[in-house]
């Protein structure tokens, strides 16, 4: 009998946004898969919980998707986390689940136990209809940037997308270069203490970071065209 696989969310930053269902599932299972070891034990310390833990990130190799799948067919339950958030949402989550439902196929049980995303919790307090809207996930860093943001003056509903802290003035400037005077909500730290939601157009919200710190995490979110 396959074990199961469960797909834990976890805070983006306040850990009291830990659901009771995602720590009983940390409780119940065999090994608990993430990111990086040290940012899963230094929250799992947290919650009092010392559990066995294996790494999955985005240089993972073939060799140890086999492995995580020779324990699921041990009858091992395994959770996966990413660092923070979903997983599977611009992170290396998907990839694994996309390659074990390939290996194993329907006979996997894959449980969702939701949790916190940067990017739900951006649009909910974007004020932005988000009945329709497009997430693209980080834009690239060098090459196939500019086409990034040209092809964001072309799309008329709700977007979202995430940023560093390296990029987040630049991403600014290339945002007002094609989206003009369309209304932008920059999302910092949500959760965290220094937690700040800048609302304006891209050009005003690029002035207000000139003028305070620009460190942390950050999602961006475009307002429909209007019409
Ligand atoms: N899967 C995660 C989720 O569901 O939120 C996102 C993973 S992605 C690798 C990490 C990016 O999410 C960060 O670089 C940042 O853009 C965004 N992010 C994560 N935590 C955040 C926070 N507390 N405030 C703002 N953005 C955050």
């Amino acid at each position: 009998m396959l074990g199961s696989l469960f797909i834990v969310g976890t805070p983006i930053g306040n850990l009291s946004d830990i659901t009771e269902r995602a720590k009983k599932t940390f409780e119940d299972v065999d090994v608990i898969l993430c990111e990086d070891t040290r940012v899963t034990q230094h929250m799992l310390h947290a919650f009092g919980m010392n559990k066995t833990l294996m790494s999955y990130h985005q240089h993972s190799d073939d060799l140890r998707v086999k492995d995580i799948a020779l324990l699921l067919k041990e009858g091992k339950s395994l959770a996966l986390v990413s660092d923070a958030g979903t997983p599977g949402i611009s992170d290396p989550g998907g990839m694994l689940v996309e390659a074990l439902v390939k290996m194993l196929g329907d006979e996997l049980k894959i449980i969702p136990i939701p949790g916190p995303s940067a990017l739900i919790s951006a649009l909910s307090v974007s004020g932005f209809p988000a009945d329709e809207f497009l997430f693209l996930g980080f834009p690239p860093h060098k090459k196939g940037r500019q086409a990034f943001f040209k092809r964001l003056s072309t799309i008329s509903s709700t977007m979202a997308y995430y940023e560093s802290t390296h990029r987040i003035e630049k991403s600014m400037q290339e945002l007002a270069d094609v989206v003009g005077d369309r209304s932008v909500v920059v999302c910092r730290e949500l959760t965290k203490i220094y937690e700040t939601i800048y609302r304006g157009t891209a050009s005003e919200i690029l002035a207000k970071l000139k003028t305070t710190s620009i460190k942390g995490e950050f999602v961006v979110v475009i307002g429909p065209k209007r019409k």
